[in-house]
């Protein structure tokens, strides 16, 4: 895969203020990484644009690069999205009233599941490849493009980004978007890592989950909130499920066979069938974040954040 240009700021301190409390953002004790000087707040460097971003996200990355196949592994991703839905279906009084929409929908794991519970589902993801698959597999109404885009006709109940806000160049214009069409007390739910839990911490900068480009923002419990509130929404929900990965999927992470130079180890894992067995895995490092929209005054009209 061909890595686009990255533009990085070099400087000790960021021209751009953190995008969860505006404040000033500066070197980090994690090597490459930037912190708020304010609000704690860790990010990177690296600024994407939008086709920068999505020539990240060819096949590559799901078949063989990050995921020793994505589509292998299904089994477990849906058992993830299954114990969500479970989540999400104590939370509404009525989903089989309510609409959903996905960012980051990818192959649609998720909403061919979740079309049986909700009234209706639609998602979007910015690689294209991605969302071949989701339409061929599923039929789903996806389609691949840039949420910030997306016109503002239509307003969801539910709107989900399961792994995905760290990948975002702009996590906070995404949730003030989502406050925007999202209906009066309608919901958001995420997961992302948390680079305040214990494990993260005692990792420092061996952590798994620190992989620029791909993540470019590190949340922890308490920035994530502050961002949330900031943009108009009530955390209701943090908690640190297991989730189900393969034994294959644990062994290409654990002993971070990313690099090229394991490529055929990597072969040889993929023919062990037995290493497609589904364990819990949890570290608790992974938060699951449910949070309901406000409908104060806090939001004009337009649910624009008059600080942001
Ligand atoms: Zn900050």
């Amino acid at each position: 895969m061909t890595r686009p240009e990255i533009s990085h700021a070099t400087s000790e301190e960021s021209s751009l203020p953190c995008l969860v409390c505006h404040g000033t953002v500066g070197a980090s004790r994690l090597p490459g990484l930037l912190q708020c000087r304010r609000c704690g707040f860790i990010t990177t460097d690296l600024t994407l644009s939008h086709a920068e971003l999505a020539s990240l996200y060819g096949r590559d990355y799901f078949e063989g690069h990050i995921y020793s196949s994505y589509l292998g592994e299904e089994v477990g991703l849906r058992r993830n999205f299954r114990k969500r839905l479970e989540d999400l279906k104590r939370l509404l009084p009525d989903p089989a009233r309510c609409s959903l929409f996905e960012v980051g929908c990818a192959y649609g794991f998720f909403l061919a599941d979740a079309q049986s519970l909700f009234a209706r589902v639609t998602g979007m993801d910015i690689s294209e490849h991605a969302i071949r698959m989701a339409i061929q597999r599923f039929h789903l109404d996806v389609r691949c493009g840039d949420f910030l885009q997306m016109p503002e006709t239509s307003r969801y109940d539910v709107l989900c980004l399961w792994d995905t806000v760290e990948h975002l160049a702009r996590p906070d214009l995404f949730i003030q978007k989502a406050a925007r069409v999202l209906q009066p007390n309608g919901w958001l739910a995420l997961t992302t890592g948390d680079i305040g839990s214990l494990n993260a911490r005692l990792r420092g900068a061996q952590w798994r989950l620190i992989h620029p480009p791909y993540h470019l923002h590190y949340f922890s419990r308490k920035t994530m909130t502050a961002l949330l509130e900031r943009c108009g929404f009530e955390v209701v929900q943090v908690r640190y499920p297991a989730v189900y990965r393969s034994l294959r999927m644990m062994l290409y992470l654990g002993c971070n066979l990313r690099q090229e130079r394991n490529a055929r180890l990597i072969s040889l894992l993929d023919r062990w069938s037995f290493l497609d067995r589904e364990v819990p895995f949890n570290l608790f490092d992974l938060m699951f974040v449910v949070a309901r929209k406000k409908d104060g005054p806090h939001l004009d009209s337009r649910g624009h954040d008059p600080v942001g």
